[in-house]
């Protein structure tokens, strides 16, 4: 079957049985392209009895699928990873209007999609093997021996800032080990994974292995909840991966993946090299407009290296930082994903400065020619705040970095340290 990307979304929204599909439903939810702050489409939202029904055409396809050796998936998943790299380009502009980020960076986001699909066709037969174990008596009476089978049907479910790729991290290695999927994406970004069903079919992947459900949290709460899900593998924030590992165990208990929120932190040291420091500190906070979970937005600067420090990343941010449309190649930073999420971003902004915080940078809304109506936002540098600031504490999940000065080691690590977050660290010195 040959693979085409299909120029809009009117083929709908949802997948099964390998194609896209819609269905009917009374309530539905606006899906909104990020770059132009348009609503250019309508989702129905799934019920919990549409939930059942994708859920069953999975379980029905999993049973084949399961029984192939994995040489024969991983050949498939290889396919995949060639059809994505055949189509990449046109794939990275959909990614673009599904979430707003730069094309430069939706590139990379594709590249590393199809590496991710070789990846897990490559180790499918070397990882998907048991023991066996001698038991009392010896091998020549007994022996046992373990398995790896798949789960069933994985129940996954995603955030918006990564759409292709968070999607392909979880299906990718679930239908290595021969399970089939039923997918909900965010509704602020649910146009790629249902692309990413087409690529499946094209590739060989069997009718009805991977589906695709659109919906809120109540589409979410039926997937979880559902007893012929066996595994469930969720991306978001750490207020809904809570609720997710309870709903895991309400009718059957499943093993839960909870990939959540951050507040991270970069250490750097009076003896770090200055340039190396600033170009990972960019990274670490200005990628996809800073909706990045592993962002280190506490960016904690010994005291000797304070000043250089300080006015070459203000700098380097002034210099580089080009807000735009994302589908322009000079654009370093796109659109956020919509008006309420810029909205959170600038009452950040301003609970920092209420509390005591100097904006060196940016920190405002902006509206670039041609895409005025998106939700852009001039990355912003704030010092000057204590580590109990509401800025400092919680996730803002933006471009937002906080340079915060220390003097010891013990200090900083003390103070690194203090977050109920955990997901990402790094250290710069000599
Ligand atoms: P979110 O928690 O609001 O939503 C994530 C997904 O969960 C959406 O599809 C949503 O519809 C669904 N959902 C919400 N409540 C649910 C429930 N009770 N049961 C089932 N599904 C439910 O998060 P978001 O705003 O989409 O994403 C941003 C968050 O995700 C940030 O906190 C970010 O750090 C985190 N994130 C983490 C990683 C990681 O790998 N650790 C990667 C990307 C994003």
């Amino acid at each position: 079957m040959v693979f085409t990307v299909p120029s809009d979304l009117s083929g709908g929204l949802y997948f099964l049985n390998g194609k896209r599909t819609t269905i009917e439903s009374t309530e539905t939810f606006d899906v909104i392209e990020p770059r132009i702050g348009q609503v250019v489409a309508k989702c129905p939202k799934a019920t919990a009895d549409i939930v059942d029904q994708y859920v069953k055409a999975a379980a029905d396809a999993q049973s084949a699928w399961g029984e192939t050796t994995a040489l024969d998936r991983g050949k498939v998943l290889h396919k995949v990873a060639d059809l994505i790299r055949e189509h990449a380009e046109e794939i990275a502009i959909w990614e673009v209007k599904t979430n707003g980020k730069p094309i430069y960076e939706a590139r990379c986001d594709i590249a590393s999609s199809a590496d991710t699909f070789d990846f897990f066709g490559g180790i499918a037969t070397a990882v998907l093997q048991g023991d066996s174990l001698e038991l009392p008596g010896g091998p020549s009476q007994r022996i046992a021996y373990t398995r790896r089978e798949p789960y069933g049907v994985v129940g996954c479910i995603g955030a918006w800032n990564y759409p292709f790729q968070t999607c392909v991290w979880k299906v990718a290695p679930a239908l290595a080990a021969g399970n089939a999927v039923v997918y909900k994406p965010s509704p602020f970004a649910p146009a790629s994974p249902v692309l990413l069903g087409e690529i499946l079919t094209a590739a060989g992947v069997p009718k009805g292995v991977y589906n695709v459900i659109q919906g809120e949290q109540e589409a979410g709460v039926a997937l979880c909840e559902h007893n012929l899900v066996a595994k469930v593998s969720f991306t978001g924030s750490v207020a809904s991966g809570e609720a997710v590992q309870r709903q895991a165990a309400t009718k059957n208990v499943k093993p839960v993946t909870l990939e959540l929120g951050g507040k991270s932190e970069i250490i750097i040291f009076d003896d770090s090299d200055v340039k190396s420091a600033v170009a990972s500190a960019m990274l670490a906070n200005f990628l996809n407009q800073g909706q990045v979970c592993t962002n280190a937005t506490r960016v904690f600067v010994q005291k000797g290296i304070l000043a250089s420090f300080t006015e070459a990343i203000v700098q380097e941010a002034n210099d580089k930082l080009k807000v735009g449309d994302p589908l322009l190649e000079d654009t370093r930073v796109g659109a956020n994903i919509n008006e309420g999420h810029l909205q959170r971003i600038l009452g950040y902004v301003e609970s920092a400065k209420q509390e005591g915080g100097v904006v060196l940078r940016g920190g405002v809304r902006v509206h670039p020619t041609g895409v005025e109506g998106g939700a852009y936002f001039e990355p912003a540098i704030i010092t000057g705040l204590s580590d109990e600031a509401r800025a400092v504490r919680e996730e803002i999940f933006g471009a937002v970095m906080l340079i915060l000065p220390f003097e010891t080691e013990e200090e900083v690590i003390a103070r690194a340290n203090n977050t109920t977050y955990g997901l990402a660290a790094g250290v710069f010195s000599g």
